[in-house]
Order: structure tokens, then sequence, then C-alpha cells
């Protein structure tokens, strides 16, 4: 259920704000000390002294909501449409009259603070690469692709406007990942494939050429596919999870146009985020998240 009492009431909004930020007691946000004393109030916010460095702070000092002159419900309400519906921002603008550049600013800093993925692979692993269309904002989406004929296969270049986006399907464990990358290049994905629980790793990729050396290493056990040649999937050996991850992707994306090419990672990992959250109620999904940028 949306946990609408949340976005209508501004007490309500920064009381779910504590239960989630000072849940294991109050710490000073800038000496993490835990002797603090309640110190007034700021606005319906929480003050704070710290006896060990002697500042004050308040239940928002330090996050991504600091110093923002709009109502903290009114934040969470964006950050739970942008994470649950896919709202766009320039919706959001005539949701919670504030402009779709200051939305676009604060949901952004939220995605800089969430942490990268961490990989933890089980085997057996798909992998397999997107083009996605990121460019310099502003530029004109219906502008011919620079990178068209550039590379051969379809295969883009970060330089290009088509940067590449790893997508690995761990079967082991369930997890998909979605890693935007400079290149599309061995290097990438033997850093990509470094943490690993099991040896020799299963990949089943398809038949791109920077994949074909981890067939003589010894810490691999590639299978590939090979598109179109009747051999679509071999039983086990596919990247269709992958592929249809791709296309969740690519719709997580489209909404938000012109996203600029060093944004990118940060639309991925709030995808990432949407993904842990997706079968959560609404009130705990919206904790989940907050959590997730503190
Ligand atoms: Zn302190």
């Amino acid at each position: 259920m949306i946990p609408l009492d949340v976005f209508g009431s501004e007490s309500i909004a920064v009381d779910l704000l504590q239960q989630v930020r000072w849940r294991d007691g109050v710490t000073c946000p800038r000496c993490r000390s835990d002797r603090t004393v309640r110190n007034g109030s700021y606005r319906e916010f929480q003050r704070y002294l710290c006896k060990n460095c002697d500042r004050t702070f308040n239940d928002k000092t330090g996050t991504i909501f600091a110093h923002s002159k709009i109502a903290l419900r009114r934040w969470l309400f964006s950050t739970y449409a942008f994470l649950r519906f896919n709202t766009s921002f320039r919706q959001l603008q005539y949701e919670i009259e504030v402009t779709h550049k200051t939305i676009h600013r604060r949901i952004e800093r939220s995605g800089e603070a969430l942490d990268a993925p961490s990989l933890d692979l089980v085997g057996p692993v798909e992998i397999d690469e997107v083009y996605v269309s990121a460019g310099k904002k502003g530029r004109e989406r219906d502008q011919p692709s620079r990178s068209r004929g550039l590379s051969t296969r379809g295969r883009g270049l970060y330089d290009g406007d088509k940067p590449p986006v790893f997508i690995l399907a761990d079967r082991g464990t369930g997890q998909r990942y979605v890693i935007p990358a400079k290149a599309a290049d061995e290097s990438t994905i033997r850093l990509l494939l470094a943490d690993r629980q099991e040896e020799p790793l299963t990949v089943y990729t398809d038949v791109f050429r920077a994949y074909e050396p981890l067939e003589a290493d010894d810490a691999f056990t590639r299978e590939y596919v090979v598109h179109g040649d009747g051999e679509y999937a071999d039983e086990e050996v596919h990247v269709n999870t992958c592929e249809s991850h791709a296309s969740l992707t690519r719709r997580w994306l489209s909404p938000h146009r012109g996203i600029s090419k060093d944004k990118l990672t940060q639309y991925l990992r709030a995808f990432q985020l949407r993904r842990e959250l997706y079968r959560k109620p609404g009130r705990d999904a919206l904790k989940h998240a907050i959590r997730a940028t503190l």
C-alpha cells in the first residue's frame, strides 16, 4: 500500500526519516559520537547537540535532504514515485510543484549516494552487453547516432553516444547486475568477473570476441551461444535472462530523456535499488530507499 500518510504530513515524513536514520541511536554526523542530547527543533526536525564536538545538527544534516527548502514529504514522494512507478521528473514537477531541474539535481544526488553493487558470483553467470542511448544533456535524441558504422557488429563505444552497459545474471544467486563501462573489452570483462566464489566459474556469453580469452583461462568455463544460427537456446547455455533484463533496463531509462553518460551509473544504481524493493510493501520500500542513500 502506498504510504500516503507520509506524503501528506511533514511530521510523519520526519518521523519516518528518524526511524531509518537513528535506528541504532543518534550519532553526531561530524564526529560519530553518540554523546548527543536533544536541543530544540528546526521546523519539524529534531535538533541535537553533540557533547563531544559541541556542534548542533538536526535529523536531515548530512543527508541528501539537507539544505532544501522543499518539504521532506515532497522529496519522499518524488523518490517513491521515481523508484516505484518510474515517473519522469517532468511529470513530477507538476505533482510536487518544484521545477524538474531541482528534482533532477536532488534525485541524481541520491543516486550518487547509492553504493556500487558488490558482485559475489557463484555461477553459472550469463553476461551480455547492451548499448543505451546516452549523450550530452540537451542533445536531441533524434540526431543520427555517431557510433553508427563506427564499430563492427553494432558494438558501441563510450566515446560515441552509446556507452556499453554490461548485464550479468548469476543463476547461482538469482542476482542481476547492470553496470556501465567505458569499453566492452577483455579487461573490463575480467574486472566484472573478478569477485567470484567458484573456480572455475561457468560463464555463458554470446560470440562477441572480447569474451574469447576466457576460454584459455582455467578460472573460467566459458560456453557461448551463436545467435541466429539455429542454436539460440542450447538448453542451459543461453543469455536470455540478460536479454530480458536488458529490455527492463531500457524501459527504466526511457522516461528520462537525455541522460548524460556520466550520470548513467546513478540511474542504473537506482534501477538496482528498484529491484531490491520491488516486492516490499510501500512503507518498507520507502524506508529501504532512504536507508540506501544514507
Ligand atoms: Zn560531534
